[in-house]
């Protein structure tokens, strides 16, 4: 988003006809950022065989997925719906991948029906996989390398007490069960957490990796997550994705010398690819003005981006209606009837009841979490897409609510 002559704009279209023609509250996406993180990443890793598998479960519009296969990546699902939802948006089964955790293994044959490429994280399944398939189907495995890593406890996933991955201390009953079942491992797969700063963390774990590699012939890939941190507020830093790829790029092309294949480099990132891509236009209903505070009321609340409520995150807002008010400091609060806060003692230029306000950084994890609590429609998605806004998911109705309702005789 610009601010061009005093207007702010996305893609060159002015965001306030957006919200005229749309209505608010909405979500925009700018298909532009999206391809723009792709190729940062892309080209910051020197390796030849380098694949990018969109992690869906940040945003999962099927426009946003055609769009992201259009540019040549794979994508990385965590659930069957996830996985229908893929090969609807076109991707080919091959470039599927399906990392689920504590699924029944009636979901995981669903998967392997379908053709899909599956990630095992528990030996319990994996056992139960070999059993099923033994070497006729390729599986890659997830291993948990015991990092502690990832902006807080609920977006950690790679420690001591997380329940994702196998981990890295039973490679040796790992080795057991495999080769007693003679299960044909072709990948293994790490992902320690969101918003991770850390380059180091990134590599240390690829070591613990090349480690376990040693007990596997037969690798085609490995695939080093996510948690890719991105600029939330104008003070955040971000993982050097230069730094990332330069230096876990060369240290992979050493590791396939000595495992003595070619490997494919994957990673997986969600939040690295939509989150700046997208943006969540409210409507100021009321200024409250209370002993202590000034409260901005808004059209939308924890129901439509629930981050800060969840997770403590900061998403910088801003006011679009009035660029060149005077800054004064407000709370900008939701409409939902339970504490539901977008931002505290934020200094915004003076809002007005009917401003719009934007809050920034929602294309991750922002529409994929929204629900219909005190019975709201979620909101419409809009996508900027070369030159134009397009609507690519109405805003709900009554009948949409009650779709799924069944009334009975009372
Ligand atoms: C959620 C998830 C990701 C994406 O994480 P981001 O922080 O959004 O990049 C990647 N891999 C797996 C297995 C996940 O569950």
């Amino acid at each position: 988003m610009e601010l061009v002559n005093g207007i702010y704009q996305i893609g060159g279209i002015p965001v306030l006809d957006i919200c005229k023609e749309f209505g608010t509250p909405v979500y925009v996406y700018d298909a532009s950022i999206i391809e723009r993180q792709y190729n940062k990443l892309m080209n910051a890793f020197p390796n030849k065989n380098m694949k990018i598998s969109y992690a869906c479960k940040a945003l999962t519009n099927i426009n946003i997925l055609k769009f992201i296969k259009n540019l040549g990546a794979k994508i990385d699902t965590v659930s069957i719906q996830e996985v229908q939802l893929s090969l609807k948006a076109g991707f080919e089964v091959q470039n599927i991948m399906y990392t689920p955790n504590c699924v029944n293994i009636d979901e995981i044959i669903r998967a392997v029906d379908l053709g899909v490429q599956i990630n095992i994280d528990n030996i319990s399944i994996l056992e139960q996989f070999g059993h099923l398939y033994g070497n006729t189907y390729p599986v890659c495995i997830r291993i948990n390398p015991h990092i502690m890593a990832g902006g807080n406890k609920k977006i950690s996933t790679g420690h001591i007490d997380s329940k994702f991955g196998i981990s890295i201390y039973q490679l040796r009953h790992l080795e057991r069960v495999v080769a007693s079942n003679n299960i044909k491992i072709n990948g293994l797969h790490m992902h320690t957490g969101s918003d991770i700063l850390d380059a180091e963390v990134f590599l240390r774990g690829a070591e613990i990796l090349f480690e376990a590699a040693r007990s596997f012939k037969e690798l085609e890939f490995m695939d080093f997550g996510s948690g890719f941190k991105v600029k939330y507020s104008p003070e955040d830093n971000t993982t050097d994705i230069e730094e990332l790829g330069e230096k876990l790029g060369t240290r992979f092309n050493e590791f396939c010398k000595e495992y003595g294949r070619d490997l494919t480099i994957m990673f997986e990132p969600g939040k690295y690819l939509v989150s700046e891509s997208g943006w969540l236009f409210v409507r100021t209903n009321v200024i409250k003005q209370t002993t202590s505070t000034v409260f901005a009321g808004v059209d939308s609340g924890q129901n439509h981006l629930i981050r800060p409520m969840m997770y403590d995150a900061y998403h910088h807002i801003t006011n679009v209606s009035n660029p060149n008010g005077i800054q004064r400091i407000y709370t900008v609060v939701g409409y939902i009837c339970e504490t539901d806060t977008f931002g505290w003692d934020r200094k915004l230029n003076e809002v007005r009841e009917g401003d719009i306000l934007v809050l920034h950084n929602a294309g991750a994890y922002g529409y994929s979490m929204s629900s219909n609590y005190n019975s709201r429609y979620k909101p419409a998605e809009v996508l900027i897409h070369n030159g134009k806004a397009k609507l690519i998911r109405r805003r709900e109705t009554m009948e949409d609510l009650l779709a799924t309702q069944v009334e009975v005789e009372l």
